[in-house]
């Protein structure tokens, strides 16, 4: 039987607990969208206002060497490469998902040109089956093979060139387990992108030891860089000079600043810059990862396992007759950062714990999704949460016509 007690114990034993006081959540919110934009923190805030203040107000042009803008990308993609144990050097922030998705699959295709399949499966998120859409038009041979994603890894044979594949799926919270599936892969030759939107920062991947190819993951979410944060990727060191990004822009260019004619590719992993980044942008993702300062990626994936596992449990307990099912898998090794819930009115149960200031949100047809992120949430939360689902349940108050219609950015 779990108890309130239990949740606040778990809060003063918290070794992360203190971690909460760097981020500026409004009062009362209990916050569980951190995997689709995660909240402002204390440090974002004050470098910004000294970026834009003195680097952009004062110094000017001056800034791109006296205040580091230049290499902004990939001092924060070291930054992000610590957290998703790739090797050094070879993690870049920089563009958006989507940019840097087209820049991978790309390149991918142009190292096995004798074969032409593209496998994805269909719970991966819209934009990289858009994009690997687009890329096949766009190089005219390749197939997009969309499998059911049981189905991927025995889909994984000798015609594949590339397989995209999200390692926590957005909908449901399934996690894939990278190192047999990258082994998988490379054993009938394939290469494989990982989409990392929903692991960095919560989950404990280890790149280099998976031996993985290729990866991508955006800034906004866990990693809380705020709205329309700088992007990653990730090149495997083996692949980085042998790879050719096909946006070959001047600040992928082996000297930029000679403005040669002709485009030569930087060695290693800066040939996947394409043109001028976002250093605002940059300037907030760099200050809102220190968050993650004296953490290992095992205590976090320890409390975000913790903290879903006892969601599940109380939800269990408490909310056991009101027909909610669990779309992610029950057993924790195969589950992300998230808990999500099929119910028939989960559009309207959604709005109803927002206005209560618990904030998910809902995602088509009828997933509740919820994100548990370890650096702000108390396990206190959780037992809010519940409470309130509880409450919505045991009134019907979600039948309010208020919470009926869907607005255009479904939150
Ligand atoms: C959020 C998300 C994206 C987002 O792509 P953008 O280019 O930032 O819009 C891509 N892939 C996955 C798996 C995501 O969860």
């Amino acid at each position: 039987m779990l108890t309130e007690e239990i949740f606040t114990n778990l809060d003063q034993a918290d070794p992360l607990a203190k971690k909460r006081d760097l981020f500026e959540l409004p009062e009362g919110v209990v916050y569980l969208d951190g995997n689709s934009l995660g909240p402002l923190t204390r440090m974002a805030r004050r470098r910004l206002a000294q970026a834009v203040q003195v680097e952009w107000g004062q110094d000017l042009i001056t800034s791109w060497n006296k205040h580091g803008w230049y290499d902004a990308p990939a001092r924060v993609g070291a930054k992000i490469g610590k957290l998703v144990g790739a090797e050094e050097g070879s993690v870049l922030a920089c563009d958006g998902t989507s940019i840097n998705l087209f820049k991978l699959i790309v390149a991918a295709m142009r190292l096995r040109k004798n074969r032409r399949v593209i496998l994805s499966d269909k719970g991966n998120f819209p934009t990289d089956l858009y994009i690997a859409q687009g890329v096949a038009d766009l190089l005219d041979k390749p197939e997009l093979r969309l499998v059911e994603t049981e189905q991927l890894e025995g889909a994984l044979n000798e015609e594949v060139a590339l397989l995209i594949i999200s390692h926590v799926d957005y909908r449901t919270g399934r996690l894939h387990d990278m190192k047999a599936i990258t082994e998988k892969a490379h054993s009938v030759g394939a290469m494989v992108l990982w989409d990392l939107c929903h692991s960095a920062g919560v989950m404990s991947v280890d790149l280099a030891d998976c031996r993985a190819d290729l990866a991508v993951g955006c800034g906004y979410k866990y990693l809380n860089g705020g709205p329309g944060a700088p992007a990653y990727l990730y090149v495997a060191p083996r692949w980085q000079s042998v790879i050719k990004p096909p946006l070959s822009g001047w600040w992928g260019h082996d000297a930029p600043f000679a403005f040669d004619l002709d485009y030569r590719p930087a060695d290693g992993i800066a040939r996947n810059l394409c043109g001028t980044q976002s250093v605002l942008g940059l300037t907030a993702l760099e200050a809102a990862l220190q968050a993650f300062g004296g953490l290992s990626r095992k205590q976090l994936r320890a409390k975000s396992e913790k903290m879903t596992q006892l969601f599940i449990d109380l939800l269990d307990q408490e909310c056991g007759s009101y027909g909610f099912k669990l779309a992610s898998p029950r057993n924790p090794a195969q589950r992300g950062s998230q808990v999500s819930l099929h119910h028939p009115e989960g559009y309207a149960i959604v709005q109803a714990l927002i206005a209560r200031g618990v904030i998910g949100d809902f995602r088509a047809p009828d997933f509740i999704r919820l994100g548990f992120a370890p650096l702000y949430l108390r396990y206190s939360d959780i037992w809010k949460t519940v409470a309130i689902l509880k409450e919505i349940m045991a009134t019907q108050a979600w039948q309010d016509p208020a919470f009926q219609y869907s607005s255009q950015v479904v939150t």
